[in-house]
């Protein structure tokens, strides 16, 4: 056996001990996870068309399309909060202020549970999704269906729990159809976002999948020249209003590491794309002193 093949091996052993299932998947898709774990919201799995792969949108251009709404200011969000001194008490007055706002009222009718995000409110690490789907928007919790299921995986193989990060997605309801957020729904849910991330404070922001990528990085790129490097969050390359920030109350600065949707992984579930998941999670874990679990 040659050293590559040892390596790829070596590689795959561990990513499938880490992320918690025993199989080879590169046969018979009912003898892998995505069968193990009885589909059952086909708008996440096959009919979802492979945004990473092949039959990505161009992505938006948030440098220089102006939004037909005006966003809230973060400024305006952060008068719900300031008054207040424990960080969950200004997620929950946050929380409050998106459900009198209802940013989604301008694009979406079609959503039973606003799902605005869980977790610890002093997490050092947040990771940040699209959109809710199926489940979420049932349950009103982030991450909940087959996706959240491999995140929780992955999460534990880096040593951490759901509790100890905090979940959140670009918008906060579900899309009709499961689509794809657009720019203008981006930019209305955004300031929210920053929000969040401003009281959470993290070290280290994992966005899961290009929206939440182009959105935090104020970037166009393709996720494979986005993952596995550092990036700084807030961007210092951009013209965007809300991440220059008002004067006196900065975005805190974060290190932020794109890396694939969990939901695009299930769909193609190779072994050279876990290795890359891997990779990145291995330089969050390095970067927030986890050891090797
Ligand atoms: N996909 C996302 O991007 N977010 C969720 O909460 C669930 C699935």
């Amino acid at each position: 056996m040659s050293d590559d093949v040892h390596i790829l091996l070596a590689q795959h052993a561990k990513t499938t001990e880490l992320f918690g299932v025993d199989f080879l998947p590169l046969g018979d898709p009912s003898s892998t996870l995505i069968g193990s774990l009885n589909i059952d919201d086909p708008a996440q799995s096959k009919s979802k068309p492979k945004r990473e792969a092949v039959a990505s949108p161009p992505p938006p251009d948030f440098q220089t399309h102006e939004p037909q709404i005006q966003p809230v200011t973060c400024r305006e969000l952060q008068s719900c909060y300031e008054h207040l001194d424990d960080p969950q008490a200004k997620l929950d007055a946050l929380r409050a202020r998106y459900e009198l706002d209802a940013p989604h009222q301008h694009f979406n009718a079609k959503f039973t549970n606003i799902v605005f995000g869980e977790g610890s409110s002093t997490a050092e690490l947040v990771f940040v999704g699209e959109a809710p789907g199926e489940q979420e928007d049932l349950t009103g919790r982030p991450f909940v269906g087959r996706a959240g299921e491999l995140l929780e995986k992955m999460i534990g193989a880096m040593g951490l729990s759901r509790q100890t990060v905090y979940i959140a997605n670009v918008l906060k309801t579900r899309p009709p159809n499961n689509a794809t957020p657009t720019h203008q729904e981006s930019l209305l849910c955004a300031p929210y976002l920053m929000e969040q991330i401003r009281i959470i404070a993290p070290k280290v922001i994992v966005t899961l999948g290009l929206p939440a990528s182009h959105l935090l990085l104020g970037s166009r790129s393709p996720m494979r020249s986005l993952r596995g490097h550092w990036h700084a969050f807030p961007p210092t390359d951009t013209s965007i209003a809300m991440f220059s920030g008002d004067e006196g109350n900065p975005l805190p600065k974060v290190e932020l590491m794109p890396t694939y949707h969990p939901a695009y992984l299930l769909r193609s579930y190779t072994p050279e794309n876990r290795r890359k998941v891997w990779a990145d999670l291995t330089m969050v874990m390095e970067k927030l002193g986890l050891g090797p679990q």
